[in-house]
């Protein structure tokens, strides 16, 4: 086959026509997600390997950690007398040599040649001699001697590669091509936006990312990149708002101080000042003529099932029904039975639709529904199952809504005409996440609790402390409180992650015979899980050890301990959830977080506060923005170069300009903005449907 032609560069070409890659490499790129120009253009570095921070070998000490780059003299593996089999290399640089060490890794010898350019970072210890024991290697170049990469630029970009292409090879085709693909990328976005915001212009920016001289050049390029994609899943969202808003006219309640009133009067306390404006939102949302769509979210305990009673009377007055939907059949009897207590004094029952009710009284509940005698449902997914129908529906609460999927959020707010719609979550989250991942819903929060409630103590503990925090939950216990015991399940290891459940659950039980002591875990099936959580709850269990499974919601007063295992191995906000399942009473509670090794920082500050907002901050900065939103999302929006918290201010500004330029034009229709319309829409596929027009 002759040679492709010859042709200037499009965004649009398919890589295996760039020079340096043929047939087999673009089978290789495509693995990566490369498949034209474009995407090479696109591939940013994941990190970069900053030259100012390298240190000559010969200054390594023991006992310190450094980064070095050297030439690869010797290598091999040696065995060990244990066993073990350590994969060692010699390093050269102009000051000497430095003998690294890899235990554990002999399979490094197929991939560390003699002749290539290493950099290599970790600790320094003394061992026959110092050795450095790398946590991270990366080879610069090979033995051919395409040289130390280093050299020229002072700061190196590294790629994310795949098996057969290494990060070097796609350093070098990036940067054949960077110029020309530079050049066929224009910039869209208005010189003004970019002035206020002090981001550089497009070419400068992919400039920057791929061959930064600084890394304070790399962020500035990232940033620029960053601010791009905010808007566009800003401009979705706002979008997404107003047609929801515009769309969904729906009922217009009036506020007859009715039952809500009377509900206020009958309340043994006060609602929270949060509570309050959480009910105003809401109100006002209910009487206007749009629908309501909003998200009342906060901690376990904020009062957050009060509000929403509140919000399905005012449905009520108005001689609507309402329905709540929760995701298992103990929090909505949990539900139903504090929402009974709490309208009894108004003479009203809420119905309770599950599972396990007998099938003549599911279908007499159904029966009431349907005719409208029954005006309040409390339920789970078999409020959402074909035989039950309202009479009229005005008012959709769904609890723990992202439990739910977006078919059956759907299908309980298709049960109505047009009814408003209520989520909650026990999940706060930040702001500036909010408005990425709920931008088309109105949020509410509560951030404070209710007064009279107990507190939770927190503390870290070590290995060497668990006989006196074990001795401490064993005479609370007898003292008549429970206690929760809690164990990570992570998945690649879920079966001895299960063994060690059993295994703890049986050393408690064999410990304290005295005590009941109860197991749940993820491998139970619900009906087995509730049954054991519901003795927990009626007390007949004292000690429940468990994974994560036990429910958000579940409410337990006498449950006043919790003890939690390899807290390491849990992200902060889940540590937070967990935590929530005890302080549910009057009295004190505690949280004993037992760790390892030595408590690391983020174990230190979570035990220093209660404020899910503040821990949700932390768990941001911690884990990153796009790991949550795929976490908490499904089918969710990525993410891929934005940072929160750091770019919160690129995120308020990104809203701002999305609702200036759709406030001026509600689609993108005019010629000027027909590039961000179509660039919007390459990146997120649901922005179809929301800028077409006609
Ligand atoms: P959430 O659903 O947010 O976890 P709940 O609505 O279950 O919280 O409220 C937790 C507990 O606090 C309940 O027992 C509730 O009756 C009580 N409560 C709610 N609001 C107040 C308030 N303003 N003052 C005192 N107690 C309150
Ligand atoms: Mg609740």
């Amino acid at each position: 086959m002759p040679p492709a032609p010859a042709r200037p560069i499009r965004l649009d070409t398919p890589v295996q026509f760039l020079k340096g890659i043929g047939e087999r490499r673009a089978e290789v790129l495509a693995r990566l997600g490369i498949r034209t120009a474009q995407d090479l253009l696109w591939h940013l570095p994941h990190r970069y390997v900053d030259a100012s921070t390298v240190s000559p070998l010969a200054s390594a000490r023991v006992g310190t950690e450094l980064a070095a780059v050297g030439r690869v003299v010797s290598k091999g593996v040696v065995p060990t007398r244990k066993g073990l089999r350590i994969f060692h290399a010699v390093l050269r640089d102009a000051s000497g040599v430095l003998e690294c060490v890899w235990p554990g890794q002999p399979f490094l010898d197929r991939t560390i040649e003699v002749g290539q350019t290493l950099l290599v970072s970790g600790p320094v210890r003394f061992y026959h001699g110092r050795q450095m024991a790398p946590r991270e290697y990366l080879i610069l170049g090979d033995a051919e001697g395409d040289g130390d990469p280093l050299g020229a630029g002072k700061v190196l970009p590294v790629y994310p590669a795949t098996e057969g292409l290494s990060h070097k090879v796609i350093r070098g085709l990036v940067d054949r091509h960077l110029d020309a693909l530079v050049a066929a990328s224009p910039d869209i976005m208005p010189a003004r936006v970019l002035g206020d915001a002090g981001l550089p212009g497009l070419a400068d920016a992919l400039r920057m990312v791929h061959r930064p001289e600084t890394i304070a050049d790399a962020e500035r390029g990232r940033r620029r990149l960053a601010f791009d994609e905010l808007l566009d899943l800003q401009l979705m969202l706002v979008r997404a708002r107003a047609i929801a808003k515009r769309a969904r006219s729906g009922v217009a309640f009036e506020v007859k101080r009715e039952l809500t009133t009377r509900l206020r009067e009958s309340l043994p306390w006060r609602l929270t000042a949060d509570q309050q404006r959480a009910l105003r939102e809401i109100t006002a949302d209910m009487t206007a003529r749009e629908r309501m769509h909003r998200l009342l979210m906060g901690d376990v305990g904020t009062g957050k099932t009060v509000v929403a009673l509140f919000a399905m009377l005012l449905a009520v007055e108005n001689d609507y029904q309402a329905a709540l939907m929760a995701p298992t059949e103990l929090l909505a009897e949990q539900h139903a039975a504090t929402l009974s207590q709490l309208l009894a004094p108004l003479r009203l029952r809420p119905e309770l639709l599950v599972g396990r009710l007998a099938a003549a009284e599911k279908t007499e509940v159904r029966r009431r529904l349907a005719a409208g005698q029954a005006r309040l449902a409390i339920g789970t997914h078999a409020l959402l199952e074909e035989s039950t129908a309202f009479h009229r529906l005005g008012l959709v609460v769904i609890d723990e809504q992202h439990r739910f999927g977006v078919e059956q959020r759907a299908a309980l707010i298709g049960k109505g005409a047009a009814p408003d719609v209520l989520l909650l979550t026990a999940t706060p989250i930040p702001r500036s996440l909010a408005l990425t991942l709920y931008g088309d819903l109105d949020v509410s929060t509560l951030r404070e609790k209710p007064p009279g409630r107990g507190t939770v103590r927190t503390a870290v503990r070590t290995e060497g402390q668990r006989d006196n925090v074990l001795a401490f939950v064993e005479r609370e216990c007898a003292a008549g409180r429970q206690a929760y015991v809690v164990l990570p399940v992570i998945e690649e290891s879920e079966r001895a992650d299960l063994r060690a459940a059993t295994t703890m659950a049986d050393a408690l039980a064999a410990r304290w015979p005295a005590l009941a002591v109860g197991l749940v875990h993820g491998r139970l099936k619900p009906d087995e899980r509730d049954a054991v959580m519901r003795r927990f709850r009626a007390g007949e269990i004292q000690v429940l050890v468990a994974t994560t499974v036990i429910e958000v919601g579940i409410d337990v007063p006498n449950a006043t301990l919790m003890l939690i295992e390899h807290p390491e191995r849990f992200g902060l906000a889940q540590l937070h959830q967990l935590r929530g399942r005890v302080g549910r009473g009057a009295g004190e509670s505690y949280c004993i977080l037992v760790a390892g090794g030595a408590v690391p920082k983020r174990l230190k500050a979570f035990a220093a506060t209660e404020d899910g907002f503040r821990i949700a901050e932390l768990d941001l900065a911690e884990r990153g923005m796009g790991d949550l939103i795929g976490a908490r999302q499904s089918g969710g929006f990525e993410v891929r170069h934005a940072r929160l918290p750091d770019d919160a201010d690129l995120l308020t500004r990104a809203r701002d300009l999305a609702a200036e330029l759709l406030g001026r034009d509600p689609a993108l229709q005019r010629p000027e903005h027909r590039a961000l319309r179509e660039r919007a829409v390459a990146r997120y596929p649901r922005a179809v449907e929301l800028f077409r027009v006609g």
